[in-house]
């Protein structure tokens, strides 16, 4: 008998089963995937290490987490400093001032960049916004909304930014430095040697299975232990009795190419609405000093609307959604055996940090 059965091998699951398993508690992880690590696994292809459901990019400003996760890894000093492409025009991302004196010639100084965004944004100072597009236009103007938000969005999203809510764009952050480091966090970076071996080394000493679909058996598994921690969606625990949750989904497509270096940065975003996918991932710009000089590994990153049989990636943080998971989540309440944790068994998008600091205080850290 197992003190827990933990459903999901991804981060929230492994750092759950390292917690219970270092205060003594007899723990089995199983997993419906093939391998740990859920959505953060990382696997080898010529010599790079290959983030298969997407980059991911470890930034932190909690030091507890930092501090833990530095017990299963070394993290090298990557920083993510993405680049878009619009129609062959190539802009720095977040907005800062190596976007704007591209985009704006006559924009030298952060005083030129701010008269200039001010200028942009006056035609829509009077708005109430009433849709995305409104929102974005208010905020940047035109010139950054039309090239660097508009097409993007539409494709991560599905729909036209003018038939989008609002609220998804709440803030545009804009720096008048020439600084193109994504995150604000103090600490960020990626385990050297990989996302799987640093899940490996937190589940040193705990049974896991893999190929092992809960659902599928779901009163042999709860024989097994005195509690179960879901990390699975929480509408397909219920059986979407009450209706399937929205997400969106992605597609990746994946090619090695005989060139040492295809777009010299990790990220590239395709921000027009014409190129079918959101963006490219080059996988060796997350490693430094990468040995394969020949070869590389790219991603093509398609976003697409989930349906039953597809990994669940985004939830989709409408009104209409939270209310359906409001509906869910006070069923679960009532589970006395059973406690819910990660993105999926809580509906909501987590950054990895996130995920861990949650599973640290849920198992009682
Ligand atoms: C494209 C993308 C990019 C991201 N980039 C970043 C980033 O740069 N930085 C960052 O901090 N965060 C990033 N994230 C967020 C990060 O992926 C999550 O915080 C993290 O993976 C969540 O871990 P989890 O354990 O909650 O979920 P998961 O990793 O999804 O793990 C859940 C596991 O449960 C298993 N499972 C589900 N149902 C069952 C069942 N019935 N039986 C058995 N097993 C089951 C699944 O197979 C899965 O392995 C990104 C997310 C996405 C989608």
């Amino acid at each position: 008998m197992y003190d827990y059965l933990i459903v999901g091998a991804g981060l929230y699951g492994a750092v759950f089963a390292q917690q219970k398993t270092e205060q003594g508690k007899k723990c089995l992880v199983i997993d419906r995937r093939d391998h740990i690590a859920g959505n953060i696994y990382s696997e080898q292809i010529e010599g790079i290490e290959v983030h298969k459901y997407g980059p991911h990019i470890f930034h932190t400003d909690k030091e507890n987490v930092w501090e833990y996760v530095n017990r299963f890894a070394k993290f090298n000093h990557f920083t993510y400093c993405p680049v878009a492409d619009y129609r062959g025009e190539l802009y720095n991302l977040p907005f800062n001032m190596n976007t704007f004196t591209k985009m704006w010639p006559d924009v030298k100084t952060p005083a030129d960049a701010e008269k200039k965004l001010a200028e942009q944004r006056a035609e829509f100072a009077e708005i109430e916004p009433k849709n995305l597009e409104e929102q974005a236009l208010k905020l940047v103007g035109r010139d950054i909304y039309e090239k660097l938000i508009k097409g993007y969005t539409e494709k991560q999203w599905g729909r036209p930014c003018n038939e989008l809510p609002s609220f998804i764009i709440k803030r545009l952050p804009v720096r008048m430095t020439f600084d193109n480091n994504y995150f604000n966090h103090p600490h960020q970076g990626i385990p050297i040697g990989g996302y799987t071996a640093m899940v490996e080394k937190m589940l040193i000493g705990t049974e896991v299975r893999l190929d092992e679909d809960y659902l599928s058996n779901r009163e042999s598994y709860d024989a097994l232990a005195d509690k179960v921690i879901y990390t699975g969606q929480i509408d397909e625990y219920y059986g979407y009795q009450f209706g399937e949750l929205q997400y969106r989904s992605l597609r990746f497509e994946t090619e090695v190419l005989d060139v040492g270096n295809y777009q010299g940065v990790a990220g590239m975003n395709y921000t027009d609405s014409d190129t079918p996918f959101t963006r490219i991932v080059e996988h060796k710009h997350f490693e430094f000093g990468n040995r394969n000089p020949d070869k590389t590994v790219i991603t093509r990153e398609y976003s697409q609307t989930w349906s039953k049989g597809m990994d669940a990636y985004y939830p989709v943080n409408d009104a209409e959604n939270a209310a359906l998971y409001e509906k869910y989540k006070e069923l679960s309440d009532k589970e006395s055996k059973v406690r819910f944790g990660g993105r999926l068994g809580t509906y909501r998008y987590m950054d990895m940090d996130q995920v861990i600091n949650e599973a640290l205080m849920d198992a009682g850290a």
